[in-house]
């Protein structure tokens, strides 16, 4: 039997995280990945010869290189990968639109935030400098109970719209619950979306994703493709190993595991073990928010009718802003619409790439490809992206007839290829913040350890080989 001190289910950003930390000491250690590639929910396929990327708008957590303490350098460090070798760049101006007199710009210069709250809402200025204070103070990576950060916000600002405008991008870029987040979530992304902003490398996610790739090899981590657990192996309160899809035994010393909590939980097979490891049942972990995402490639006339000083725009179309799983399959009232290339220094490509998001129904869109037949989950996918088409373009402006490419993916589509149950992005509503489970060896990192985003997933990795693996070897 193949034996590792380390075991790792998935191949995501954070499984590679904490591979890598762990081989850079020389130590053995096997990643397992379900899929054929590597990246988990953000990762790419190829549609006419062409990338496109599933995940990937921004990545959070922008930092100068002489802020050596900024949780993205500290990262980068942690890895081992020069900060030169990424050539970020930062993002223009984004912005948060909404109904009435409303609307916000942000970009990586908060001060810019600021100037637009003093300008747009005169009567919260005060109010809302109180709340970075008590932004400021909070520990967010403190274990705790769940606190509701609505309160919290409310506790300063009075002004409902405002309240509205800022959970709108948060919420749509982390949250996991229905129209509230735990307050630490809150503080974590409202750090690292608007006091430290939005980047890119330079190049596509598959660069980024090969550039890990190859950093975990080269420090002698393995990595098999793939290659699914089916079954994780406990005696009494420890893990002995796992079971392949092919029915391969492979006996560790730890697991952490980034396929999510209930993923986990499901992947004991023996009751006894599962009720160890969770005392939570499935229907109280899984998330209930994914999306339907869009991907346009439009041709290089539309370049002057695409705004082209705008990286991100999240609109809200209606009096309340709603962040729920929608009655209907996909809620148009709101979504995001990020535009891949406007960043600083991007390459001025013929092809101009657009994606857009909206809330969207699990159980609808499963309804329709359960049909034998798959030609309505297909009517409905054309229906509602001419329909999220007409929505966008409203907002950005009508380049329908410069469209050369479009696809979009479902609450469906995502649980397939990332098995995250009900598709759910952001992952269960219940975090381990800590990472441990009742299992001694047996670890949580990523998503549902609620580090979230690309640079959190990474962070998540690295910190439980740290905290976890490293002090008690
Ligand atoms: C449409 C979309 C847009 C996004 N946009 C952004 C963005 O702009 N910026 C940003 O920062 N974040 C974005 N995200 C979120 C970001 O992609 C995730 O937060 C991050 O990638 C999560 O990484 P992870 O390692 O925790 O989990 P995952 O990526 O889910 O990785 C888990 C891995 O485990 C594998 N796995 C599951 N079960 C098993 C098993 N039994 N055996 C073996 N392997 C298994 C899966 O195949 C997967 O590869 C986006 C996500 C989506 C879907």
């Amino acid at each position: 039997m193949r034996e590792y001190p380390l075991l790792i289910i998935g191949g995501g950003l954070s499984g590679l995280a904490a591979g890598i930390r762990f081989a850079r000491f020389g130590q053995k250690v096997l990643i397992l990945e379900k899929h054929s590639k590597a990246g988990g929910l953000n990762s790419y396929y190829y549609r006419k010869g062409r990338l496109l990327e599933t995940g990937l708008h921004a990545i959070t957590n922008y930092a100068p290189p002489e802020d050596k303490h900024a949780p993205l350098n500290r990262l980068l460090r942690q890895l081992k990968i020069p900060r030169r070798t990424l050539k970020l760049r930062q993002q223009h101006t984004s912005e948060i639109l909404f109904p009435g007199r409303a609307n916000l710009c942000f970009s990586n210069d908060f001060s810019l935030l600021q100037s637009q709250v003093a300008k747009r809402f005169p009567d919260s200025v005060k109010q809302f400098e109180k709340m970075l204070t008590g932004i400021d103070a909070y520990d967010a990576f403190t274990p705790r109970p769940k606190v509701s950060a609505r309160k919290f916000v409310s506790t300063f600002l009075q002004d409902q719209l405002l309240v509205e405008m800022i959970f709108c991008p948060l919420m749509f870029y982390g949250g996991s619950d229905e129209d509230d987040m735990d307050l630490s979530q809150f503080v974590i992304l409202f750090r690292s979306i608007f006091q430290e902003g939005f980047f890119r490398p330079e190049g596509t996610i598959k660069d980024l994703l090969g550039l890990l790739l190859q950093q975990y090899q080269d420090f002698g981590g393995e990595i098999e493709f793939s290659s699914g657990v089916k079954e994780i192996l406990a005696v009494n309160n420890r893990i002995s190993g796992i079971r392949t899809y092919a029915g391969e035994e492979i006996s560790c010393d730890y697991l952490i595991s980034t396929a999510g909590l209930p993923e986990t939980r499901r992947l004991f097979t023996v009751p006894e073990a599962a009720a160890t490891f969770s005392e939570l049942p499935e229907d109280k972990t899984s998330g209930r928010l994914s999306f339907l995402e869009s991907i346009y490639l439009f041709n290089k006339s539309a370049r002057n009718q695409l705004p082209q000083d705008r990286t991100i725009i999240f609109y809200n179309l209606s009096g309340k802003f709603s962040y729920r799983r929608p009655d209907d399959a996909v809620d148009l009232n709101s979504g995001v619409i990020c535009f891949p290339d406007n960043f600083e220094g991007s390459r001025q490509d013929d092809i101009i790439p657009l994606r857009v998001t909206h809330l969207a129904n699990y159980e609808k869109w499963l309804h329709a490809y359960d049909d034998a037949d798959k030609s309505r989950y297909t009517a409905m996918k054309t229906d509602w992206t001419e329909r999220s088409r007409e929505v966008v373009g409203k907002i950005i402006g009508n380049c329908s007839e410069n469209i050369v490419y479009e696809d979009s993916f479902t609450p469906v589509t995502i649980e397939r290829f990332t098995s995250r149950t009900q598709g759910a992005v952001y992952g269960s509503s219940e975090k381990i913040k800590d990472g441990t489970t009742n299992f001694e060896n047996l670890y949580i990192a990523g998503t549902d350890q609620g580090y979230l985003g690309i640079v959190g997933a990474l962070l998540s990795g690295v910190t439980m080989v740290n905290q976890h693996i490293f002090n008690r070897m």
